[in-house]
């Protein structure tokens, strides 16, 4: 019952080579573009269109704006300045009612045998004078008898994302043989059947899948292609979703869970020292995670949170229902810096319970655990450890290794579950019989990627921040401002104050001098903050001294600490107040606001000072998204527009989501209807998924 495969075998799936007129060169330059069956090549998404059912007269040719001409080339060749210096190509070509020049500022061997005076062309490209009329490197295209009639001229027509050695006239050719043949091939999927049992999906708007291919390569109207591409996209989605959810669902067929609800033997001795009291938010969510612990089916939940909403007591109350019932707990965070403070608060937290809490991290050999009572701390309270049958394991990537080996392993938390992947994810739940499953993520997800990544999870959200905070105020500020920004630093740290300094790179790189990096620059801030301690942190520093220096940070015997990226998640120093980030335009925005996300935890105001020298206006505006909002999901969302889910989610993971149709960005909606399909579908079959 797979959508993407009624029949056992199709036609679509021949190679490429079988298509008229694609040889093994072709075939080669057709793998370029990923391109290795008809399929493939039917699915080669155009990426712009052209109207030449009318060609725009050359005389009517407008100052920067792309057109399509139809000319005939009147005198061609190659030109030189001067003596020595770059040669040139120009071409002139006439439609009868002007003549318009083309210039390529390097000419290329073949030029001269292609552009021959006679022959006719068509010209796309944006002018950029008119006395003389100049189009500088147009895209061209030779008029030939034949196809021309209506492959190429006389319609809309495609013109394909392209590689050296391809024209879009032949890879037009090819898309229009390959329709003409095997068009007809291009079956309805399954699921397109399904809408009779679901009954009431709005797909019957849409053009068949076939018509859809067609359309998306040759629309008769330019209206038709965002129909095609939603038909084609909904395809997507549903194959997406149609593996999600009967992934889910047989799981959930052949787990049995482990009874994890806890009796709150240690959950309330562990609320009455907590210091304080969990807000409504937490509340509602721990509701729901017990519910799952307790439930029949593994629980599979995503906790969303945005940064200091609170999510780390969220997972130490989820831990003591595991361990209440007798179960071990890992606990796994993506840096050592994150992990060891995790360590620290858990320690603090569980040990006076009886509850044993190791650490294992990549600087330790496998099995060389670390317990508290091992750590060089000087505010470690001192705890009485009881022997205890259950421990809570808190570690990083070393988790995942085959050394690590938890038994009777009850609840598997995942923390900043946007800097792991979906397999690095299973491979740790794969350690136990089924374990519970809770990943946390600051990252504000937006629905579509939700829906699409995160679509067998549940989701539940910690949508309160605990009060008591200080405001956080943002500025954007210029590269000239800096002396008056660490007056303002010198002030705010004699005042009690601790501060953040965060630069995108760790060395100055010889490519891109502008760019700043901590090694460099953690000079010119001890000079700057003579009188105070300053520390460093960043990727290349020794995990025993990153310890160190986190410690002195955490006791006020360092005020300020330069940093790259890396203190991004999960770092809790209330008593720091200051957060400034140079070259704040290389940092994605959800990025900035995770950063932004370590300052405000006190009671104290907090300032994030944003610097940037980008003029541009788009950077501006990103960085005034910052400083007007403090609301990770509208932050989110803007990062995904403006910059795509990979910067938003780190390659590892978007790039599990192979889409050529679909978009991420734009298409709830089709995301929504195809969740809906499949569920329909499935449980229609009463869950027998084959
Ligand atoms: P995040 O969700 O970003 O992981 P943390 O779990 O690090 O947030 O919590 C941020 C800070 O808020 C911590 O210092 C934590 O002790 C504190 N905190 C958490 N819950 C509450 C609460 N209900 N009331 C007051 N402070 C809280
Ligand atoms: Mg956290």
């Amino acid at each position: 019952m797979n959508p993407s495969s009624e029949k056992p075998i199709s036609p679509l799936a021949a190679p490429i080579s079988s298509l008229w007129g694609v040889g093994e060169e072709r075939a080669k330059l057709l793998a370029r573009l990923e391109i290795f069956t008809i399929e493939d090549l039917l699915l080669h998404a155009p990426r712009r269109y052209e109207d030449r059912r009318k060609f725009l007269p050359i005389r009517e040719l407008k100052l920067n704006e792309s057109a399509t001409v139809r000319g005939t080339i009147i005198a061609a060749g190659i030109k030189r300045f001067r003596k020595g210096a770059r040669a040139m190509f120009e071409c002139v070509f006439d439609d009868g009612t002007a003549r318009l020049h083309c210039r390529w500022w390097q000419a290329q061997p073949w030029m001269a045998d292609w552009f021959t005076v006679g022959r006719e062309f068509l010209v796309f490209g944006k002018p950029d004078s008119l006395k003389p009329r100049n189009i500088d490197h147009p895209e061209t295209e030779l008029v030939e008898p034949g196809e021309d009639e209506f492959v190429h001229v006389n319609r809309i027509v495609p013109v394909h994302p392209l590689t050296e050695g391809l024209t879009a006239r032949v890879l037009r050719s090819l898309v229009w043989r390959a329709l003409e043949k095997f068009e007809t091939e291009i079956a309805e999927p399954a699921w397109a059947k399904w809408q009779v049992a679901g009954g009431k999906l709005p797909v019957a708007t849409l053009p068949e899948r076939a018509n859809a291919v067609r359309m998306i390569h040759f629309p008769e109207e330019l209206t038709d292609v965002e129909i095609a591409r939603q038909r084609l996209a909904l395809d997507e989605f549903v194959a997406l979703q149609f593996q999600i959810q009967s992934r889910r669902k047989k799981f959930e067929a052949s787990a049995k869970a482990l009874p994890c609800g806890g009796d709150n033997r240690l959950m309330k001795p562990f609320l009455a020292a907590l210091g304080f009291k969990l807000t409504a938010a937490q509340t509602k969510v721990l509701r729901e995670i017990r519910a799952d612990m307790a439930g029949a089916h593994p629980m599979r939940r995503l906790l969303q949170g945005d940064v200091g909403s609170g999510k780390t007591a969220v997972a130490a109350c989820s831990a003591l229902m595991a361990l209440e019932s007798g179960f071990n707990v890992a606990l796994m965070a993506p840096t050592e810096i994150l992990a060891e403070q995790h360590f620290r608060n858990f320690v603090k937290w569980f040990e006076p319970l009886g509850v044993k809490v190791e650490l294992q991290t990549g600087s330790r050999k496998s099995g060389e655990w670390r317990v508290a009572g091992d750590m060089a701390q000087p505010s470690a309270p001192s705890v009485t450890r009881h022997p205890s049958p259950v421990t809570l394991t808190i570690g990083t990537h070393a988790l995942l290794t085959g050394g690590f080996d938890l038994p009777k392993l009850g609840l598997v938390i995942i923390d900043e579950q946007h800097k792991f992947g979906v397999a690095q994810r299973e491979t740790l739940v794969r350690k136990g019989n089924y374990p519970h499953l809770l990943v946390m993520t600051a990252t504000p997800i937006p629905r579509t990627l939700g829906l699409t990544l995160y679509g067998d999870l549940d989701v539940s959200v910690v949508d309160e921040l605990p009060g008591g905070r200080g405001e956080i105020k943002t500025f954007v500020r210029p590269p000239e401002k800096l002396p008056k920004v660490f007056e303002f630093l010198r002030e705010k740290i004699a005042g009690g104050r601790q501060a953040y300094i965060v630069y995108p790179r760790v060395e100055v790189a010889d490519t891109d001098k502008d760019i700043k990096a901590v090694t460099k620059e953690f000079e010119n801030v001890q000079r700057a903050l003579t009188g105070f301690q300053v520390g460093l942190i960043h990727g290349r520093i020794k995990p025993v001294e990153k310890e160190k220096t986190m410690a002195e940070f955490r006791a006020n015997q360092i005020q300020a600490l330069v940093a790259t990226s890396l203190i991004e998640v999960g770092v809790d120093v209330p008593n720091a107040t200051v957060m400034l980030i140079e070259n704040a335009e290389h940092f994605g925005l959800a990025q900035l606001h995770q950063l932004r996300g370590r300052i405000g935890r006190g009671a104290h105001e907090s300032y994030c000072i944003l610097i940037s020298s980008a003029q541009n206006a788009e950077a501006q505006a990103r960085l005034k998204i910052l400083a007007e909002t403090n609301d990770g999901f509208k932050i989110a969302e803007a990062d995904l527009r403006l910059r795509g889910p990979g910067e938003l989610l780190g390659q590892q993971q978007s790039g599990a989501i192979n889409l050529r149709f679909g978009n991420l960005v734009e298409d709830l909606n089709l995301i929504r209807q195809a969740r809906e399909l499949v569920k329909i579908q499935l449980d229609f079959a009463g869950g027998g998924v084959s």
